[in-house]
């Protein structure tokens, strides 16, 4: 970030990133930021977005505001990791009373079937609106599987919705709908 001339500027730098809005704006007006130099997450689908949002906003029209607690994190090892949203510690010490739904995959018929039984699927709901803040999946296949509750959080779906939703069986995603249902006691298969 040296010897860009951001001094000379209201750009505003914060130890390692410049601060911007959910729309990619400095504060100096037409000076926007994306991808790591514009913050946490460093991702590369975060960087991706925030161009679009950004090219959007210059372009004069209404792109919806980056949300960067709903962007998906994805660990390409053995076992896989991925996550979306709050983990149980940050959402208590965000003042949430939360439901906490946990599902390992050695309940899933498709994990058994793949000799994929290590790992589960954790799920971290608001008691009282349901919303849903956040999951947490480690085993094989999860970070195909995270844009569901990435989609669901982006639709503000609540525990009832996902309930209700069918999900194919034999597929490691239905270990998604035992979580959600184990979070309010009514796991079927643990
Ligand atoms: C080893 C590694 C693995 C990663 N794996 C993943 C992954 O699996 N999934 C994921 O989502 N993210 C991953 N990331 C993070 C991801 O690569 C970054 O978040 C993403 O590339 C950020 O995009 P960006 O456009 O902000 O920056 P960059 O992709 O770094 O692009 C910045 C560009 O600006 C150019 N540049 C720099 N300075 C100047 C200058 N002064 N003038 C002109 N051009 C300049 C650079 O050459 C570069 O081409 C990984 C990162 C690393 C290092």
């Amino acid at each position: 970030m040296e010897d860009l001339g951001l001094e000379k500027t209201a750009v505003r730098v914060e130890k390692t990133h410049i601060v911007t809005d959910a729309f990619c704006r400095t504060a100096e007006p037409g000076v926007y930021a994306i991808g790591d130099v514009a913050g946490p997450p460093w991702l590369a689908h975060k960087a991706s977005h925030e161009g679009v949002i950004c090219v959007e906003q210059i372009a004069g029209l209404h792109p919806h505001a980056l949300d960067t607690t709903r962007i998906p994190a994805c660990t390409y090892s053995h076992p896989q990791v991925a996550s979306v949203g709050l983990t149980e510690a940050q959402a208590r010490e965000r003042g949430h009373q939360v439901k906490v739904g946990k599902f390992p995959f050695v309940g899933n018929g498709k994990a058994i079937a793949m000799g994929s039984t290590a790992g589960l699927v954790k799920v971290i709901f608001d008691e009282g609106s349901g919303e849903l803040l956040g999951a947490h999946m480690v085993g094989d296949e999860v970070t195909e599987m995270i844009q569901g509750y990435a989609i669901a959080q982006t639709l503000e779906t609540t525990e009832a919705d996902l309930m209700s939703a069918v999900l194919p069986h034999p597929t490691m995603s239905e270990a998604m709908h035992e979580a959600v249902l184990a979070a309010y006691g009514r796991a079927l298969h643990i």
